[in-house]
């Protein structure tokens, strides 16, 4: 069965993919599907974006549609930037210039005040319907610089409860293990499971 991701990310396309594994499902981003319409993320929640992504999408591509919206929580910014994640730093926000914000911000932020988490709302739906909706969420603190190579976004000054490095400096392997949307996914997967079942 054919999935769509409804994200024009392929960073985040690999991380759903390997997550997704062991269900008998192909997953595709927007970028396979010339004209899908790019929704508007102007809800004030995770979860209003996310519902509102899958249900446009499957009801345009009438296809079977996983869409999360993600974002990340600092404790000192009462929880921004949260649902303005992406363009944190204004229009043509960068993940460098966003990443440049939130270090200005917590400049002389001592390590206790830095405290962060990641959220990620994942909305399932098929022919513009909502089957389900599961949550993720992973604890950690802004670092005092950017640290690591890999993942993306906030991952090189997100260091996650239990570790002491960055998301940036783990493999995605290890990142899956732990990370908000890993936790989403798996509650997704059992989503999906259930909803295809008759169909196995
Ligand atoms: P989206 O709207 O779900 O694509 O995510 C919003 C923003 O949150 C992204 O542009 C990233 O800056 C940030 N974000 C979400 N998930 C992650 C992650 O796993 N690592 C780093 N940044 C993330």
């Amino acid at each position: 069965m054919e999935l769509v991701v409804a994200t024009r990310n392929e960073d985040k396309l690999r991380e759903i993919k390997a997550l997704l594994k062991g269900l008998p499902v192909k997953a595709f981003s927007l970028n396979s599907f010339k004209g899908s319409p790019d929704v508007i993320e102007d809800g004030s929640t995770l979860k209003e974006n996310a519902r509102k992504k899958a249900i446009q999408t499957s009801r345009f591509l009438k296809k079977f549609v996983v869409a999360d919206d993600s974002g990340l929580e600092v404790e000192f910014l009462n929880g921004d930037p949260g649902v303005y994640s992406a363009r944190f730093s204004g229009k043509g926000a960068t993940y460098k210039s966003n990443n440049e914000k939130l270090l200005r911000l917590l400049k002389d932020v001592p390590p206790t005040k830095r405290k962060a988490c990641f959220k990620c709302v994942i909305a399932v739906a098929d022919k513009g319907k909502v089957i389900g909706v599961s949550e993720g969420r992973c604890n950690g603190k802004i670092g005092f610089k950017s640290e690591g190579d890999n993942g993306f976004g906030y991952d090189p000054l997100f260091i996650p409860d239990g570790f002491r490095k960055t998301f940036a400096q783990m493999s995605q392997a290890q990142k899956n293990k732990i990370s908000h949307r890993s936790i989403a996914l798996a509650g997704a997967k059992k989503i999906i499971s259930r909803y295809l079942s008759p169909y196995l």
